[in-house]
């Protein structure tokens, strides 16, 4: 603790961090490596929604699903893996994998980096100034003489149904928590988390219905044909999907969650999960206070500096600026806001360029991210989609993963394809997405593609492995090569 001021209930730090998630963590985290004082307050776990109640928990309960779905493609394998599965050995492996909802390895970690923890809820007072109220319901003031960094992170965003509450539907948090399948459940939403619980529950023994209320198919920010994927083996391993299907009032009586759908059609379940988006947690962040709106997401410059407050102090990392609801780009905006506020408070140079020291570039041009459903899918960039709105020149190219040695040594049957998108005036690829068994760990060599800009004519030279997966850059790159081109009149 650094205790310039007298008062026990004063202190000032080089950096006060709202919030204890991933991000919030890495900021401290940064700024103590950087040789600044360091602050985190937390009103819950240190670790935040990532560690207990989203992405741990969730692949935890995927994993066994999603590895039994593969072995039972794999011949000598399919007979061992035919049965279900030991749900409550799964549910168990979740609980460690949530490090059962408690923080002290974490803790012990921040005292590690020498980075001071408070408990509490925390809300600005104004220029530099955070007020707590502990849990014993003390007041603390903290004074940041660099920057204040807001990491609330994001809820979940429920609809405006009557009766809801007394419904009590899942949100995120029960769905990767809950102690016991439910016989029927309910799946409001078509978006990442609703697929991935979807899948996680119906592979655990659930009956899912999934009710989606756009008719374009899952994932609807994903390449369509990753979407179609998920959806097939969600209907092959028994849920039911219904497309158009929005929710108009839900009603719990004797146990069973009643849904009544707006074109009158009704399903029945034993729990119900809303799916439907996040909204960033700014009610109570004493936002007002510096001007802005509470319950608005954060808008950042590309250096995560708060728009619309003046003086270079005030930060929001992470989820709570919607620049890509993920931990590891919250991650990578956290490296490079506490290089930014380090470099600040040694009065060097800030370098807000592209693709420099203290800028974000990568969280608009390269966003890797993975849906751990079976079959996966990978994407990094643009969607064929994205890139048409944007109004580039580009090539589209597609691959069916079935016709990779690769795939066929994974399993049998194996069902996936790629696309690759090139852009032509830079000659460099923008955007991929994979959809298959086992992708996953294809992410990282897209994204390196797109994030380095390495030229097509150089990716020639990087040679995948006989027989992997991997192997399908050779024929994104064979089919580019060989795209039929306009031949101009002699
Ligand atoms: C079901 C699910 C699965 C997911 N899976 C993945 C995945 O596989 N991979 C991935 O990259 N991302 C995944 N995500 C997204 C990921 O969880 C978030 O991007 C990540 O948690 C954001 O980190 P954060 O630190 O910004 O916010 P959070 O993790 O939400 O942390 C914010 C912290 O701030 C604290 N806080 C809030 N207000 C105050 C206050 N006023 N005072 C003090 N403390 C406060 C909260 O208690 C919390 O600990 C998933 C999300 C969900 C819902």
């Amino acid at each position: 603790m650094d205790t310039t001021d007298t008062q026990p209930a004063r202190r000032t730090y080089d950096v006060v961090v709202i919030g204890g998630g991933p991000v919030g963590e890495n900021v401290a985290d940064r700024a103590a490596a950087a040789g600044l004082s360091a602050v985190i307050v937390e009103r819950d776990l240190l670790g935040g929604e990532c560690s207990y109640w989203a992405c741990e928990p969730s692949k935890a309960l995927l994993r066994p699903v999603v590895a039994r779905a593969d072995a039972q493609r794999v011949p000598g394998l399919d007979h061992a893996v035919a049965g279900p599965l030991d749900a409550a050995a799964v549910l168990a492996h979740r609980d460690a994998m949530a490090a059962y909802w408690k923080d002290e390895d974490q803790v012990a970690w921040l005292e590690s980096v020498g980075v001071d923890l408070i408990r509490g809820h925390a809300r600005l007072a104004g220029t530099r100034t955070v007020a707590v109220r502990t849990p014993e319901g003390d007041g603390v003031e903290l004074t940041a003489r660099h920057a204040v960094a807001v990491c609330t992170g994001t809820g979940a965003a429920l609809p405006d149904l009557p009766g809801l509450d007394a419904v009590r539907p899942w949100t995120s948090r029960e769905a990767t928590t809950a102690d016991a399948v439910p016989g029927r459940l309910v799946v409001v939403g078509g978006g990442v988390v609703a697929v991935e619980m979807a899948t996680a529950w119906q592979g655990l023994g659930s009956r899912v219905t999934m009710l989606v209320r756009g008719e374009g198919g899952l994932l609807p920010r994903m390449e369509p044909f990753a979407g179609d994927l998920v959806a097939d083996h969600l209907r092959e391993a028994g849920a039911d999907l219904r497309f158009g299907a929005s929710v108009a009032s839900v009603a719990r009586t004797d146990g069973e969650v009643r849904v009544t759908l707006a074109d009158g059609d009704h399903v029945v379940a034993d729990e119900i999960l809303f799916a439907t988006g996040r909204t960033p947690r700014t009610r109570d962040v004493g936002l007002e206070t510096v001007g802005l709106t509470p319950g608005d997401w954060l808008h950042v410059d590309d250096g995560c500096r708060v728009t619309g407050v003046a003086g270079d102090w005030l930060y929001a990392v992470g989820d709570v600026n919607n620049r890509a609801l993920l931990t590891h780009q919250g991650k990578y905006q956290a490296r490079i806001a506490g290089a930014a506020i380090a470099a600040r408070a040694r009065g060097e140079a800030v370098d807000g360029t592209p693709w420099g020291a203290h800028t974000a570039t990568a969280d608009t041009v390269a966003v890797p991210q993975v849906v751990f459903t079976h079959p996966e899918i990978a994407t990094v960039g643009l969607t064929a989609g994205e890139a048409e709105r944007t109004g580039r020149r580009v090539t589209v190219v597609d691959h069916d993963l079935s016709r990779l040695a690769g795939t066929h040594q994974y399993g049998v049957g194996y069902r996936g394809r790629a696309r690759m998108i090139v852009d032509e005036d830079r000659g460099t690829v923008v955007g991929a997405t994979f959809a298959g068994p086992g992708v996953a760990e294809l992410l990282h060599s897209a994204t390196v593609a797109v994030t380095g800009a390495t030229p097509i004519d150089r990716l020639w030279h990087a040679v995948p492995a006989f027989p992997t997966i991997s192997e399908v850059w050779l024929r994104l790159l064979e089919s580019y090569r060989d795209r039929p081109v306009p031949v101009k009149a002699g």
